[in-house]
């Protein structure tokens, strides 16, 4: 999903949560649970891995990447929250995951070091939940387009109960 559905499930998780630590821990979990419900980016990252059209895939979460950061920032300066530290812990331990597979991306380890080795195991842990319920329940990924109006109706969701 899209870091910023991860990121505001977090901060909404966090601000229920208030406990830092347990609030990384729940939207780290809460990370896998959103992923596997279907949502349309399956075919972007099945063309990105076959080496077409790498760059909208590269554009697309780099627009992500800063209407996330656009959209904490706002949150954080606007919103006044229960714990500021349980909601920033809970957008870590939502969008970490999908860190951890940009680090894997980017750096695309051959599995020799230990390091390198656990990215490896994290990546294709993530990238089999991606796919878990998609495989064996549905037909496929719903289409894009679809994908993408589900999802910024959930992200408006989540920041309308956070305001
Ligand atoms: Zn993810």
């Amino acid at each position: 999903m899209f870091l910023a559905v991860h990121a505001t499930v977090g901060a909404l998780l966090g601000n229920v949560v208030v406990d830092p630590a347990a609030s990384f821990s729940l939207s780290f979990a809460s990370h896998f649970l959103l992923d596997m419900i279907p949502h349309g980016d399956q075919y972007l990252y099945d063309q990105y891995k076959r080496g077409d059209d790498v760059n909208q895939a590269v554009v697309r979460v780099l627009v992500d990447a800063l209407i996330t950061a656009v959209l904490v920032f706002f949150l954080l300066s606007n919103v006044t929250f229960v714990s500021e530290a349980g909601v920033i812990a809970g957008i870590i331990g939502g969008l970490l995951p999908d860190l951890l597979v940009g680090l894997f991306e980017m750096l695309k380890p051959k599995g020799r070091g230990w390091t390198g080795r656990q990215l490896l195991k994290f990546n294709d842990l993530h990238m089999r939940n991606h796919v878990f319920l998609i495989r064996r329940f549905f037909r496929g990924d719903i289409s894009s387009k679809f994908g993408l109006v589900v999802q910024v109706l959930v992200l408006g969701l989540v920041v309308r109960w956070l305001l």
